[in-house]
């Protein structure tokens, strides 16, 4: 029986985009056109899919965009050269790396390379570092951003001493989304790997966000009946995505759920499209 609302992606991210596309219209009447290059190492299906999806959402909201493709065997110094030739060009406003890069190659690299004020992924450590000192940063990463976006929309908000569980530690998700509940005053446990014990944490969740990976990792039977239950999990099995949380179980004891697909993605990709549109925005002032 499902008794969980479930937290519509799609339907946020229609609502996201009317904003969007105004914003972008004025920009575009006082001749700028707001522009995102994906720089994509590699040919990974997931990536593709991903882009593609971003690319569906740029059109509608009025930003050109356009893929810079990087060999597999691409090295670092490679990358890191691409990324800073993009940065100079006035006509970019948002640079964006797209992750996972190809085995071998770190993120902690190569993200300095994209200047931070075109950063629209968050990923330069003076934009990380700005989440994690509190200072605020108009660039928050997008899938944490997205994250907000819909708990915002909660049943729990605000999160103020709320029990919010993480489970992942990456520098893209898990990481900064443990940052931005910590900044609502939430109470927050960070899981990982390592982490013994895994279900007693999860148990204990108001708000848990899940961003590991592995499909099916959280069973409904563990959840705190009630909980707000945001899963990140984004993994290809038989074709279709699925995500970390048992979506038939969790339904029945969650009291919020988002779904996979339909629900963290299509906000994702509106969050991306706004840190663009800002950062178009504050160039554009920067420059009168
Ligand atoms: P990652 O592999 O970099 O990090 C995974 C994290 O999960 C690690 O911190 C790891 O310690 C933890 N983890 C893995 N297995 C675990 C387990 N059994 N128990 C507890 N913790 C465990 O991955 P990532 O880049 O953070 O992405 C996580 C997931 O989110 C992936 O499925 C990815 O495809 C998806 N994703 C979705 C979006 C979206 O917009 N929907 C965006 C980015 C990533």
């Amino acid at each position: 029986v499902t008794t969980a609302r479930i937290l519509d992606g799609r339907t946020l991210a229609a609502e996201l985009r009317a904003d969007l596309s105004a914003r972008s219209a004025a920009l575009r009447a006082r001749g700028i056109v707001p522009r995102l290059i994906v720089v994509v190492v590699g040919a990974d299906p997931a990536s593709a899919a991903y882009v593609r999806s971003i690319e569906r959402v740029a059109e509608k909201v009025g930003v050109a965009l356009a893929v810079d493709a990087l060999p597999l065997d691409a090295s670092d110094r490679d990358i890191r050269e691409r990324l800073i030739a993009r940065s100079a060009d006035p006509a970019v406003h948002g640079l964006m790396l797209q992750q996972p890069l190809p085995p071998g190659r770190s993120i902690r690299k190569i993200a300095d390379a994209i200047a931070p004020e075109k950063d629209v992924d968050g990923s330069n450590p003076v934009n990380q570092g700005r989440l994690a000192f509190g200072a605020g940063t108009a660039l928050v990463p997008a899938t944490p951003a997205a994250v907000m976006l819909l708990l915002e929309r909660s049943a729990k908000w605000p999160l103020a001493g709320r029990e919010a569980v993480v489970v992942g530690r990456s520098a893209v998700v898990g990481l900064p989304v443990s940052l931005l509940l910590v900044g609502e005053r939430a109470t927050v446990t960070v899981t990982h790997r390592a982490t013994v014990d895994l279900h007693a944490h999860v148990g204990r969740a108001e708000v848990l966000v899940v961003a590991a990976g592995v499909p099916g990792l959280i069973h409904g039977s563990w959840l705190r009946p009630g909980a707000t239950v945001i899963d990140v999990g984004t993994t290809v099995v038989d074709g279709a995505l699925a995500g970390d949380v048992d979506f038939a179980s969790a339904a029945e004891t969650a009291g919020e759920l988002t779904p996979v697909p339909g629900g963290v993605g299509p906000v994702t990709n509106v969050a991306l499209l706004r840190n663009v549109l800002v950062a178009a925005e504050r160039l554009a002032t920067s420059l009168n």
